[in-house]
């Protein structure tokens, strides 16, 4: 297997890229002040390259990556959508870059302004009242927003909720949140890829915390009996829980918060603005609706007079992580929002459209288990035909040698040999209709040539790999690779 070489393969003894010289430290600079028994006694082990050589490396391993910046990325339940590189640049603006946490109030009155403002938008977006902005990942909101949920509950008393519904299409977070807090989680089985209403009512009773639900699900359809289903819920005392990861096919069209539900998180990094994948930051705000404000996590920044301030209320739900979250994070979402918010309106339409498009023009080359108009995303069932015995890997593996990343497959887990496909609304007629072609072409060579999609990808840096050895067997140094190699 060839693989690249490696920053220290390419070093050379005595090969100098830049160097920090004494002169360059002034009296008061670490260096001159740090103890000395905090130096190091041997010099570090660093490659030996010149800057030509770094930056060709980097370029070099970097174009190895398929990302949203080299071409289409249609991954289902991610949202990966392009991010405009003006929301980075307010994010890397000195002001907010270099600030402390622990800086005196008075010095950092204008960013709680802006945390506050963004709240106010986010409920205005999603039609809550009260929104934290201190929850660092979609999961975690999703832990928070179920504290919020046993919050409420213990504190009318109420004991006996010790259950809490999810549909079986629900992202694989949901039970686990659910589960971290001590629930008990019950799988409702879908019908036609949606909530039954007549399958959820026998599971209702006071034992219920309260139902989790994703709208559009995760089968890219739209809950039509959600209003059913909230006053339901609501009847029997329970709570609904709304998982807006993916919040941009709802954007300008709807709102949770006028569908009933009561707490609801969303993904700063899917629908506003900041990248997502890599473990990199990430932001999960949690919105709730006016009778669960007073639970929400400390500490929340408040307006007294002119001036703002952070406060402690007695029936918050603790302190759920350093501070008050992702700071960069949320300065992306605001920058982000006020730039479309003239648009606003047509980013959940497009996201629609497109991903309608491509499902209308497939349809007859893949199988479409559910015939009815999608949300954001809808989900293919493999191939039409599939006597030749192409499986759904075989076609994510085959988009490789497209250029494109491949769509989630096998997720959702109600369908089998699922093909999850999201375009979402930043791409072009252009840019569909690529995507279309490449997809028709697929579906012709498995019918006419099984072999090169069986054995795709033919045109990346290494093939198909053994996932459950790489898995297990991690080769995460470069000397161990070589023995490997040697093998
Ligand atoms: C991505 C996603 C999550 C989890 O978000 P993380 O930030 O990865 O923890 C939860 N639910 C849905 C529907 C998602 O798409």
């Amino acid at each position: 297997m060839a693989y690249n070489r490696l920053i220290f393969e390419l070093s050379s003894p005595g090969r100098i890229g830049f160097e920090l010289t004494q002169q360059g430290f002034q009296d008061g600079d670490v260096s001159t002040t740090l103890d000395a028994s905090l130096f190091r006694d041997t010099p570090a082990d660093l490659p030996e390259v010149s800057e030509l050589e770094v930056v060709r490396h980097y370029t070099k391993v970097s174009q190895k990556n398929i990302g949203i910046e080299s071409g289409f990325y249609p991954l289902g339940s991610c949202t990966m959508k392009y991010n405009p590189k003006i929301n980075d640049e307010m994010a890397s603006l000195d002001g907010f870059r270099l600030i402390h946490p622990l800086q005196p109030l008075s010095t950092v009155q204008p960013l709680l302004k802006l945390y506050n403002e963004t709240a106010t938008m986010l409920n205005e977006i999603t039609g809550m009242k009260g929104t934290t902005l201190n929850t660092f990942a979609g999961a975690h909101g999703e832990l928070i927003g179920l504290m919020v949920m046993k919050h409420y509950h213990e504190l009318r008393g109420d004991y006996r909720r010790t259950k809490v519904i999810i549909p079986d299409s629900a992202h694989g977070t949901n039970p686990a949140s659910a589960m971290m807090l001590g629930y008990e989680t019950i799988t409702l089985p879908s019908k036609d890829g949606l909530v039954d209403i007549d399958t959820l009512l026998p599971f209702l009773d006071d034992t219920i915390a309260g139902i989790m639900l994703t709208n559009p699900n995760t089968m890219g359809l739209f809950e039509k009996d959600i209003l059913k289903i909230s006053k339901a819920v609501h009847d029997v005392g329970g709570l609904l829980y709304y998982d807006g990861a993916n919040l941009n096919p709802l954007l300008g069209i709807a709102r949770p918060g006028d569908m009933g539900f009561d707490i609801m998180h969303m993904n700063l990094h899917k629908t506003f603005s900041t990248p997502h994948g890599g473990g990199g930051p990430g932001s999960g705000p949690v919105s709730v609706a006016a009778h669960l404000v007073d639970y929400l996590p400390s500490p929340v920044v408040t307006k007294v007079g002119e001036d703002y301030t952070l406060s402690y209320p007695e029936h918050a739900c603790g302190q759920v992580g350093g501070f008050y979250g992702n700071f960069l994070v949320m300065i992306r979402a605001y920058s982000y929002i006020r730039t479309v918010a003239h648009d606003l309106m047509n980013v959940g339409p497009n996201a629609v459209l497109n991903a309608n498009y491509i499902k209308e023009s497939l349809k007859n080359d893949y199988k479409l288990v559910i015939q009815k108009p999608c949300m954001h995303e809808f989900v293919f069932s493999g191939l039409l035909d599939q006597s030749t015995g192409v499986k759904t890997l075989d076609i994510a593996k085959r988009t490789l040698d497209f250029g494109i990343h491949a769509p989630t497959i096998y997720f959702p887990l109600l369908v089998e040999q699922s093909i999850m496909i999201e375009p979402t609304e930043v791409e072009s007629k252009e840019t569909l209709d690529q995507f279309i072609a490449i997809f028709k072409q697929i579906a012709h060579e498995a019918k006419t040539q099984p072999d090169i999609v069986k054995t795709a990808p033919h045109s990346t840096p290494v093939g198909r790999l053994d996932e459950v050895f790489a898995a297990r067997f991690p080769t995460l140094h470069f000397k161990a690779l070589q023995k490997v190699e040697q093998k």
